[in-house]
Formats: structure tokens, sequence, C-alpha cells
């Protein structure tokens, strides 16, 4: 491609970005993937669970053709105790065969897979190249200014820069997400060999497992940890809301090292070697304060959008379902050659009558209860850990008085009115 002007210009190549730059390059349409890393997932942080049915929707069938590392058959949810653990799992065989339900996977690895279906189908990448400026002409957006490539131009830019999104800030299609709108996550990835793994978590062969914790080492903030089983190496990571780290000024690293040293948690790394660590943001934006995703010339897709589901640790399938719409936009707006905000608003609406925005709008009220119920982090695990030790501890003590004991800590810790409240609290604002 000579030409610098494109149909189409997508700003970044994450999950968001490819999966609009192969949707628009399957219909025809020229189309420019700009990538910052040396290549794509060079610099990427995700825990990491990917959805299949999302992501296939848009990349073909996974298994067997994408860098994956194993096919999810168990999820745990772990209420850590100082030196204890209560937990609730699922496991099933429905998981067990093709095409399966969810996968982990390593982004450096993945995001290259990613991009190259993009290429494939006729997309032009231009890795290590970063986008410094969106370019406008009276109001709308027409092309991208970047350190390596000088000026490109075209019809509509889709920005999939991620969280930061410095290029959509700096033109004034988005405000900067605050230290309350965004969790600061920690990963490690431990290398141990795959029979090991398989004989700690209970799997055999490519079966995998994710465990979900909370509790006390989280401190009060809103914030989980995870653990998930890749092929030759376990992810272990934290993520707490940025206001809530810096008001507690406990340094990540020392969080990961508090979570590594739980005698639930470090039978599971013994005798592992730290291959990475990694940090990264993710937006934990309040409904009402998501960006308008589009205008004259220019969508917003992914992260950039904030479009991130935390009460169920999912980012990667928005990603890709908003990159496809935007693509599916893009298209629909080339036929009727009008790239104005007007045309471009068909995108929000397959947005709002898409798991998207119903998700995130059936969830609107959870980011405002989880910060004023904080409690919900540290003192129902710690309940939950001292009920259980009580209720199996055996010795003399009668059951029936032992009951008594139990509900008389309960209300010590927590009256039993503002239990009630709380739970009320919880169904209006999660049900
Ligand atoms: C620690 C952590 C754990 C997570 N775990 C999960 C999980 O288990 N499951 C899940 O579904 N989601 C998870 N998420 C969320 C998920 O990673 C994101 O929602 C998803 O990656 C968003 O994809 P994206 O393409 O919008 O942005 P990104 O993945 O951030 O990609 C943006 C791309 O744009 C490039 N870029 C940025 N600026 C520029 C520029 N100016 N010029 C050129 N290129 C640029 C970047 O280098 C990058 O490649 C997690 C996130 C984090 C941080």
């Amino acid at each position: 491609m000579d030409d610098d002007k494109f149909d189409a210009i997508v700003v970044g190549a994450g999950p968001a970005g490819s999966a609009a730059a192969l949707t628009m390059a399957k219909a025809g349409l020229s189309v420019v993937l700009i990538e910052r890393g040396d290549k794509p997932g060079a610099k990427n942080v995700m825990g990491g669970v990917l959805f299949r049915e999302a992501t296939e929707a848009v990349f073909g069938p996974l298994w067997g053709n994408a860098p994956l590392e194993r096919y999810v058959i168990e999820q745990k949810l772990w209420l850590l105790g100082a030196n204890s653990v209560v937990n609730a799992g699922y496991r099933t065989q429905d998981f067990e065969s093709p095409p399966y339900n969810a996968f982990t996977v390593l982004r450096a690895h993945l995001d290259p897979w990613f991009a190259k279906q993009a290429e494939d189908a006729g997309a032009y990448l231009i890795p290590e190249t970063q986008v410094t400026d969106l370019l406008s002409e009276n109001g709308k957006i027409t092309g991208v200014r970047t350190g390596r490539e000088g000026d490109l131009f075209a019809d509509v830019v889709i920005d999939a820069e991620g969280i930061n999104a410095f290029a959509a800030v700096k033109a004034g299609l988005r405000k900067d997400f605050t230290m309350e709108n965004a969790a600061l996550a920690v990963k490690e990835v431990h290398a141990l060999p795959a029979e090991t793994i398989n004989q700690r978590f209970n799997v055999r062969g490519d079966q995998g497992v994710t465990i979900l914790l909370t509790g006390e080492f989280a401190h009060g903030m809103m914030g989980s940890g995870w653990i998930y089983t890749n092929r030759d190496t376990v992810s272990i990571g934290f993520g707490a809301i940025v206001s809530h780290m810096v008001e507690t000024k406990i340094r990540p690293n020392d969080l990961i090292e508090e979570l590594k040293a739980h005698p639930a948690v470090k039978p599971l790394l013994e005798g592992s070697e730290i291959k990475e660590y990694m940090a990264h943001l993710i937006p934990e934006v309040r409904f009402e304060e998501l960006p308008r995703p589009y205008g004259d010339g220019y969508m917003l897709v992914g992260d950039a959008a904030g479009f991130v589901n935390f009460m169920y640790q999912e980012g990667s399938n928005l990603a890709i379902a908003s990159g496809r719409m935007a693509g599916e936009t893009a298209v629909a707006a080339k036929e009727k050659a009008d790239f104005s905000a007007r045309s471009l608003e068909l995108y929000g609406r397959k947005l709002d009558d898409s798991f998207v925005m119903k998700d995130l709008h059936d969830l609107r009220k959870a980011p405002a209860f989880f910060r004023s119920h904080r409690q919900f982090f540290d003192v129902y695990p710690r309940i939950l850990n001292e009920a259980a030790r009580m209720f199996l501890t055996v010795d003399d003590t009668p059951k029936k008085v032992r009951r008594g004991e139990i509900f008389r800590m309960l209300r010590s810790k927590r009256p039993l009115w503002k239990i009630g409240r709380d739970m009320v609290d919880a169904l209006r604002a999660l049900w």
C-alpha cells in the first residue's frame, strides 16, 4: 500500500483492534492496524481467561488453531482467612469436550495470532509505531500522526489503544479514567512442569483450573486475586482499585508476596521459578461515566471505551465483541459513504443490543455498592473462616453450645441488623 489514505485505521493490535481490523478486512475494506509494540502482545497483560464464544464469532475455531494454554474445566472461589480458606467451586464434564467454554491464555502468544488473522484477511499491520495524535478537520477525525510513518489518513479511525488511550484523550474523545475508575493489577507467571501442575490442581492433559481469591490478604481493598493454570506455567495476580491501593499504602508486589506465602497458596507454587512480572491497569468505570464510543469519523472499542465487566472478570470478550461491532459499522458506513456520527451511531445501537451494554447496564450499581460495602472483601471472609473453624473443631463442647458460640462470634464481628442490611443492599445492587 503506497497511498496514505485508507478506508480505516485501527490504533492498537490488542484483541479489540485485531477483531475490528479482521472484520473490516474480510469485507474488503483497506485497513491499517498500527501497534506500538515491536509485535502485538509484547507488553499486554491479562489474567487470563479467554471466553470462547465471543472470540470464535470473530476469529473462528480456537482449539487446535490458536495458541491456547488449557481449557478450563473447573472454577473455584477461595475466601482466604489469615491461615485458612473457605472454598466453593464448580467442575463439570460439560466443559471437558470441544468446543469448550473458556481457555487460559498468555497474551504474548495470543495477540500475534489474533493480528495474523487480520493480516491474512488483508489488513496491513504496522508494528513498532506509536500513534501520537489523532488528526481532525472541522471536528471530524481524519487520520493519525505516528512517530515512524508520519501522517496517515482514513475515512474512519477505530481507537483500540487500551485503557490509557493517550491519543484519544489528547483529541478530546474521552476523559482520563480516574484513580476511582481503574484497578491496578500485578501478575507473576511461575514455571512448573506440566505434570506437577496436573497433580497439584487435580487435572490431566490439557485440562485447566481457575481460582478466584479474596479475603484478608486484600486488606479491605475492593479487589481480588487469581491463580490460573497454563500449560507449564501458573499465573498468579492481584488487582484493586487504584485509590484503595494509594489509601492503604501497600505496595502491589508486597501483596503478591503475602498471597504467595498464604498456607493454601504456597504449596501450589512450591519449587516454581518466576518467569515474568507484570503490572497493568484495568478499567472499572461507573456506567454513567462511560464515554460515548463514537463520533464523526471515529469509534472507541475495548478498554479504550471502558468495556470491562469487573464482577465477572471479563474484558477480552467485550473487547473482541465491540471490535467486531465497530468493524461491521465501518463496513455499513463505507456502503453509504457516510462516516459521520449519525452514521456511526449504528455502533452504539449494536452495543446496546448486545451483552456488552446489557451486562454493563445490569451491573451499573455494582461499583458503587462494592466501594461502599468493603466488608465483603475482609469482614465476611474473616467471619466465614472463623465460623468454619469453630464448626469443624471437634472437642468436648456439645454441638448446641458450639452453635451458640458461633452465633455470638458472628454478632460480635458484625451486628445482625448490619448483616441483614448488607444482604438486602447486595440483592438490590447485584440482582
Ligand atoms: C492483570 C489483568 C488481568 C485480566 N484478566 C482478564 C481475564 O482473565 N479475562 C478477560 O477476559 N479479561 C481480562 N482482563 C481484561 C482484558 O485484558 C482487557 O479487557 C482486554 O485486553 C482489552 O483489550 P483491548 O484490545 O481493548 O486493549 P489492550 O489489550 O490493552 O490492547 C491495546 C493495544 O494497543 C496498543 N497501543 C496502545 N496505545 C497505542 C498507540 N498510541 N499507538 C499504537 N498502539 C497502541 C498496545 O500496545 C496494545 O497492544 C485483564 C486485564 C488485566 C490488566
